[in-house]
Formats: C-alpha cells, structure tokens, sequence
C-alpha cells in the first residue's frame, strides 16, 4: 500500500528544530524496556470474556513481540502492509502492534462494534492483508463474521483468530511456533524496521458527511503527543496505567497500548467495562493512572460510593473523548480521591488540551484544559476572523501530533497551509487559555465517547421503503450524555415502528451501538425555505417532548 501522508512532510524541519519530532518508533521503546527493565512487570491483561489473567515482563512481551513478527513475514506481511486488529483490550492487541513495528507493517485498530458494513468498507479502503480478531467474544463469532466477507475483499489474504483452532489460529499462526530461533528470523526483524515518518497506525474516524476517513500516523506524530502529555500529568516508569477504554480508540491506543512502553511503566488492561471489576484492578495491581471518557468516570465514582472500597492508589484519572459535565467532576473527585484532569482530543491529534495536575479542581469542572506543548489553538467566526475571549466559536488546532492526512482522500485532510486543522468543534477560549467545548459543528452523534457516524446512518434509512425523509438527532442521557433518535416522515399510507426500524438497521449488519434508540414519526420536518432540514428544531422538540 502506498500512503499519500501529505501533511508530515512539509512539517519536518520546524518539529524537529523546534524539539517536537524525536525521530524515535515504538522499536526503539521497546528495546529500550528490554535493556533497562528485563524483568519488570510489562503488563497484565485480564478477560472478563473468557476469565484469562495473562501477564508479561519487557522481555516475555519482546520475545513475543518477535515471534509474532517473523511469523507475520511467513504470511506475507511486508512493510507497508495493513494489518487489521479487530480486538478488545487482549495481550495480543498489543503484541500486534510492536511486532507489526518490527517489519514495517501499519496496525489498523478497529472497533469490536464494528459489523460486515462498517468492516466491509475499511477493510477495502485500507487494502487489508491481514486481520486478527477474536474466535468469539461477547458471544459472537469474529471469524465467522470475517469469513463470510474475504470473498469481497481481493487485497485479504489470511483471517487469523484468537482463541481458535486449526492451521488459521493464532496460536498456530503466529504466537506458538518459536521463529525466533530460526536462522533467518534477525534479519527477517531488523530488514525493514519503519523510520518515525513512515505511517505507523491507520485508524478510521467516523465520517461526518459520508464515508469513515482512515487516519494516518506516523511515530513521530503520535508519539510527539504522548511525551508531552505524559510530563504534564508526570507520569514515569513507577505508574501502573489501567486501560478499560477500548485500544480501537485514539486513546486507549496511544495511553493505554504506546505510553507504557514509552515510559517503562506497566499496563494493566480489561476488556469488558465492569466498573466493580475495574475497582478491584485498581485495588489488586496497584492502579495509579487511567483514561477513558465520561461513562465510565460516572460508573467508576458511582461504584466506589455504593461499595465503599476506596482506590487509594488512583492517583489521577483522565476524562476526554465526550462532554465532561462539571458536577460529574466533582462528584468523582470526590468519591475517588484522584485528582480528574479533564481534556480534549481527537483521532486526528490525540489529546490536545488537558487541565494541570497542579490546577485547582475548578479548571477540571469549568474547562477542558489548555494547550499541551507543541500545540496552540485559535477559536474563529464564520469568516475565519478570530473572536474574542469568551465567545464560542469554530475551534481550530495546529498541532505537532496532527496527523498524516487521511488515506485516499487529501482534498478531506481539513488542514489550511500554516498547519491549523478546523476540528469541527464549537468551543470558547477564557482569559487564561483554557479552552471549552460548547458544541459540535460536525454531525455526529457521541454515544458514551462513541461517535455515531449520523450522514451514513441516515442514508442507510432512506433505503427503508417506508420512510420519505430522515433526521437522526441527539436526545440527553444521564449516563451515555447523548443517544440518537430517528425523526422520520412516513410515505403516504406508510407506517413505521421503533422495532421496524431497529430490524432493518440490524439487517443492514451496522454497529449495533448505531442504531437510533427513538423513534419519532412526523407529518413534516422542519426545514428552511431551500429545503435544509433544521435540526435544532427537532432536538428543542424532543428535550421538551422528553422533559
Ligand atoms: P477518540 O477516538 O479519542 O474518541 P474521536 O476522533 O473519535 O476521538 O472523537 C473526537 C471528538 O470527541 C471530538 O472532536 C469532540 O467532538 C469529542 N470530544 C472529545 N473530548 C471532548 C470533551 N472534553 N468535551 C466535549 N467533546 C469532546
């Protein structure tokens, strides 16, 4: 595959005189661990799908990290090859990343929610190689799933499962046969290492006007995001970093799967969001950092109150990814005893703004943090002009962490030539530089820190014979923040239900996480003289309908 990362280029000579590019991969952290910390605790992965504790030292995860590489090279995976990983927060999402870094392949993380048509198109787009799912998780079968598309999809040539059998397995494949030892497998793993500007993650966004975008990064990209981060909330080898937020994620890829390795310390992951489990993680592992969006800071904080077990260790937990309600804040403050830093991020950057350790807890309950080094943002009107303090306006980001571009579709990469990316956020700047989010001008829906891809949902449901226009807008949720509704005009003598709806949506094998929990059937939608449906008007008219 070739990648047509536009954006890293012309960037190279500033990041690197301005000391934002260290030119490191993952490869150099990796060996790195192995020297200093051999022996140490890498990291534990506990399954609440299938009750597995697996548990790795620096040099157990490099040998496997190895193992999986050569074995990779026997299936064909050269360098620039895609490798797609469809898994939770299992051992071998991380095994899969360094070892696709050993020979120059691009991890491709998706989401586990994802069904035959979100699958389908990435897997096209991306040129896929490979993918690695699981046999079975949550009970559903992965490589049935993936099976029944490889005839669609001519660039796949290995399904490869976890927790199967047969020649396909994993196990057999990749993580049991000891390649190391063979006389080939050092050149085989040090041919074709990456250089940090070559791409290293493709990651798929949800499109907000049609089609999933496929996020380029390269290690100089990502990683210039994850060493400032780290020294702002002063990380170091001695934390431990919990990581329950899925690792298909921007965040649980680059804090939960890069950091460790980054700062020798030690990961401990969960694949199924429990949040008394995770409470007995923290308790057990000596948990002192994690990150994940606000559901699960609610259920957390929530868990610790009604069962009193403390988690003294915690001693900060990260909240981004969605709207960070000021109270919820306070209240995890206060049951927790860890210090929440509240941020801002995106696919795109990886965390931008982030509040202080050292801030009072009100920049955590009123803002979504100021600019980490190496990034500066600017809040502008319609025309481009910037707007003074305190007024909301399109938030715009130039970053050193900004991505590559995205694949396939340069004219898309939403990034001026001085560098400024337009976000698609709404957000207003205070008089010390902390910025908050106030409002998307991008249609997505944020399901609990999932984005719900709104234009390809709708466009699904105008294939529905019944229904003549479709509108799917956001409805509050104590919990998830948001949950979408389908608003829909019926055809004359046509009708709909919310089970009608949800059975055609399944059918079209989407995300079930997708899919409208509402239905509203309308006589007409509210829309402008030129025929643009208003959306704000169907949100008023659902909070008053629902309040
Ligand atoms: P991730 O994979 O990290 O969730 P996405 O690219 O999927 O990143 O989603 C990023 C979007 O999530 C942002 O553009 C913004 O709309 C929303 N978001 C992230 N952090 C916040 C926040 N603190 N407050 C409000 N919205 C947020």
């Amino acid at each position: 595959m070739e990648f047509d990362a536009v954006l890293i280029a012309p960037r190279r000579a500033e990041m690197v005189r301005d000391g934002h590019w260290h030119d490191r991969t993952i490869n150099d952290e990796l060996d790195a661990c192995v020297a200093q910390f051999p022996d140490k605790l890498a990291l534990t992965a506990v399954s609440l799908d299938n009750g597995a504790v697996r548990r790795f030292t620096w040099r157990e995860l490099a040998t496997m990290a190895d193992r999986v590489a050569v074995g990779l090279a026997r299936l064909g995976v050269v360098r620039n090859d895609v490798v797609s990983c469809q898994l939770p927060n299992w051992w071998q999402f991380t095994v899969m990343y360094l070892a696709c870094s050993r020979i120059g392949a691009v991890i491709n993380p998706l989401m586990h929610i994802f069904r035959e048509r979100e699958l389908s198109f990435m897997l096209a787009h991306g040129e896929s190689k490979v993918v690695v799912v699981p046999k079975t998780f949550r009970g559903f079968d992965f490589e049935a799933m993936l099976n029944g598309l490889r005839g669609s999809l001519p660039a796949l040539r290995h399904v490869v499962a976890i927790g199967g059998s047969g020649p396909d397995s994993f196990e057999a494949r990749l993580a049991d046969p000891e390649w190391e030892h063979e006389p080939d497998a050092r050149e085989i793993l040090t041919r074709s290492r990456p250089g940090p500007d070559d791409i290293t993650q493709l990651i798929y966004t949800s499109g907000t006007t049609g089609e999933p975008k496929g996020v380029m990064h390269s290690a100089n990209t990502l990683m210039s995001n994850i060493v400032p981060y780290a020294q702002r909330l002063r990380l170091s080898s001695d934390d431990v970093i919990l990581m329950a937020s899925p690792m298909a994620h921007q965040t649980g890829f680059m804090y939960g799967l890069m950091m460790p390795a980054m700062l020798r310390a030690s990961s401990v992951l969960q694949d199924v969001w429990d949040p008394k489990k995770a409470i007995e993680l923290i308790r057990a592992e000596s948990v002192t950092f994690t990150m994940a969006s606000t559901p699960f800071l609610t259920d957390l904080s929530k868990a610790v109150a009604e069962t009193g077990q403390q988690v003294p260790s915690l001693r900060v937990f990260l909240c981004a990814g969605a709207p960070i309600p000021g109270p919820l804040v306070e209240q995890a403050r206060a049951a927790l005893g860890a210090k929440v830093v509240s941020a801002w991020g995106m696919s795109e950057n990886g965390a931008v703004t982030t509040t202080m350790i050292d801030d009072d807890d009100e920049r955590s309950v009123n803002t979504d943090g100021c600019p980490l080094p190496g990034t500066a943002v600017r809040v502008v009107d319609g025309d481009g002009a910037e707007v003074p303090t305190g007024t909301p306006g399109r938030l715009l980001v130039r970053a050193c962490s900004n991505f590559g571009g995205y694949l396939k579709r340069p004219h898309l990469n939403g990034t001026d030539a001085d560098g400024w990316f337009d976000t698609g956020d709404l957000a207003w700047v205070d008089e010390r530089g902390y910025i908050r989010i106030s409002g998307r001008s991008k249609d997505v829906i944020i399901r609990g820190g999932e984005n719900i891809p709104v234009a390809e949902i709708e466009s699904l449901l105008y294939r529905h014979p019944a229904i003549a226009q479709v509108a799917i807008v956001a409805y509050p949720d104590e919990r998830l923040g948001e949950r979408a509704c389908a608003c829909v005009v019926t055809k004359p003598g046509q009708g709909l239900d919310l089970a009608g709806m949800v059975e055609f949506l399944k059918a079209q094998k989407t995300a079930v996480q997708y899919i409208p929990e509402r239905l509203v059937v309308l006589d007409a939608m509210p829309a402008t003289p030129s025929g643009k449906i208003q959306k704000f008007k169907l949100r008023e008219t659902l909070r008053q309908a629902l309040s």
